[in-house]
Formats: structure tokens, sequence, C-alpha cells
């Protein structure tokens, strides 16, 4: 069962509700219609107040997968959003699994070089485009650094080391590949790039 707002794609075998917060079906409200049909998963749109978070934290608590989207600078930043929001880190730390922070990147049109009417990519240089995601698995290890409020600079240190691929790393390796462009990665990373290099 899905919350949306608004739905972009009908699904086969989802519910999908949409939400209309200047009726009366918030978000928060949503999810606690929903929890009455125990569904098997649940997809909220967005978290965005404290009503949404505490009934998402309370649906995940009853054992319900729940996925979600919250605006936050990157993956490690979720963890102080959620507090912003109102949660406490001891409440929700050991319920948050793992954070994806994902960007679509336009690729090289391989018709031509360099672009000249071409009719795949219209002239733009680009042809379909490729999804990259930074994914920061929240195991024991990882809560306790959290817990204990490491600086997300330590943090991010930490998990590197053990293999995580930030989204500036798959950048890199798409450029590295000419698979895309240096003026692409600016417009979809530029403020990533220019903190971390
Ligand atoms: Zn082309």
């Amino acid at each position: 069962m899905t919350l949306e707002q608004p739905i972009e794609y009908q699904l086969p075998l989802i519910r999908q509700t949409e939400i209309h917060e200047k009726g009366r079906l918030t978000f928060g409200e949503g999810i606690r219609s929903l929890l009455r049909q125990d569904p098997d998963i649940l997809f909220v749109g967005e978290i965005r107040d404290l009503e949404t978070a505490q009934m998402s934290l309370r649906a995940s608590m009853t054992g319900h997968p729940v996925y979600t989207t919250l605006h936050a600078g990157d993956s490690f930043a979720v963890v102080q959003r959620l507090e912003d929001l109102g949660l406490k880190r001891e409440d929700f730390l050991s319920h948050l699994t793992w954070v994806v922070n994902q960007r679509l990147i336009r690729i090289r049109c391989h018709h031509c070089t360099p672009p000249a009417s071409c009719s795949w990519c219209k002239g733009t240089g680009y042809y379909g485009r490729r999804p990259i995601a930074e994914i920061l698995v929240m195991d024991e290890e990882v809560r306790s650094l959290f817990q204990n409020r490491l600086p997300l600079s330590q943090i991010r240190t930490h998990v590197e080391k053990r293999g995580f691929l930030s989204l500036s790393d798959q950048a890199q390796y798409l450029l590295k590949e000419s698979l895309t462009t240096p003026d692409e990665i600016f417009l979809t990373l530029g403020e990533i790039m220019g903190e971390i290099h």
C-alpha cells in the first residue's frame, strides 16, 4: 500500500492512495488508516512532519517494512533530519536499516560525436539516463557511531573503509569511462562534488 502526492504511476497489484493535505488526508492520517488494514509493505511518499515520522516509526516497530523519502543534504544527514523533525535518535536508530541517496545522470549519445543534427539525441549529445546511488547500510556498528554522535566526516571515513561508494565516486567512474560529461556531473552533483573535492 502506498501514500503518494501525487500518484505518478499506476502500479498493478499495489493499492495506491493520493494524499490531499488541504483536505483531511495527511501522510500521518493516511498511515494510521493503512495500518488498520494490516499491509505487508508501506510506501510513504515523503516524511516532512512529526506526525508522519511518528506514524512511520510506529509502522516499522510493529514489523512493517516502510519505504519513504526525506529531504536531506546527503545519506549521512538523514539521522539529523529525523531528529530535527522531533523523533528521538535512540527510538528510531534501531529501526533505520538503510539510506539510499540517488540521482539520474544523462548518458552521452554514442550515435554522434560531436552532437550535430543527430536524430537519436536530437542534437543534445545525451541519449538515455543511468541511476547512481550511494547506499548507507545502518548496521549495529554504524548505528553506534550515530548514537555516539560522531562527526559525520568520521562516520563517512569509517564506512568508506568498508567499501561505501559515494555519489561522487560513482560520478567519477562514469567520467573515467566517458559515459557522461563534466557538465552533466556539475549540473546534477555540483554541490556534492564541490564539497568533497
Ligand atoms: Zn546523438
